[in-house]
């Protein structure tokens, strides 16, 4: 073996410890799920998407002004194409007043009424993601500093989520569709134990490995 082919190799050995070592519990834990991580507070039970393909149509009237509609239509792209990972079909389109919105579509809109007094929230009833511009405005009153964009993508994935079968809410605490609390005192689990601070995001904006691993699950159950 040539000597400089051994000094490529021992760079890139060495690349690859540090890349590791600088990823955080938190990035690990949205790359890759554990056995025995897939827990949820059980307040719902999971089951297939509604229907297949599932169609979103995002409507950017009554947004907050701060959110293009270019911007907040790449946010449910995104949302919709890493839950394609649990292999159920999707598509987004833009809502056009002329057009028709195909039957058994989701709207994402903004809403206060049907994000009932949340970020947002889902309603697969009526085929709703409806998300809360007094919700953002708070959030841009309260702390300007944050960038509005992550809590905008970690809420379109998260009521996702539950058009996409996910139903109950996952006590780990990245997990996209986690709760941090069950309301009734107990926490939600990190891999090594530290509870997300206050006033921190530690939920993914994305859906996580273990988010995916239920929604195939979820999925592979009896339509
Ligand atoms: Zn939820």
């Amino acid at each position: 073996m040539r000597p400089s082919l051994n000094a490529t190799w021992f760079v890139a050995l060495a690349l690859v410890s540090l890349t590791l070592a600088a990823q955080s519990v938190r990035e690990r834990e949205m790359a890759q799920c554990l056995a025995g991580e897939i827990v949820t507070w059980g307040d719902g039970r999971d089951r297939p998407a509604n229907k297949v393909p599932l169609v979103f149509v995002y409507d950017h009237s009554g947004a907050p002004d701060w959110f293009s509609e270019e911007q907040v239509l790449a946010a449910v792209q995104r949302s919709a194409l890493a839950w394609s990972a649990c292999g159920v079909p999707n598509a987004v389109q833009r809502f056009k007043p002329e057009s028709v919105v195909p039957d058994g579509a989701v709207r994402v809109q903004w809403s206060e009424k049907n994000s009932g007094g949340n970020f947002a929230q889902a309603d697969l009833g009526r085929g709703l993601l409806a998300m809360s511009p007094a919700m953002f405005r708070l959030l841009n009153t309260r702390n300007p500093a944050h960038d509005a964009r992550e809590t905008l993508q970690m809420v379109i994935s998260h009521e996702m989520g539950h058009h996409f079968g996910l139903m109950a809410h996952s006590r780990r605490c990245v997990d996209v569709t986690s709760y941090y609390d069950n309301g009734k005192g107990e926490r939600c689990f990190t891999r090594d134990g530290i509870l997300p601070r206050p006033g921190f995001e530690y939920r993914a904006t994305l859906p996580t490995a273990c988010d995916i691993a239920r929604c195939i699950q979820a999925n592979s159950a009896e339509r």
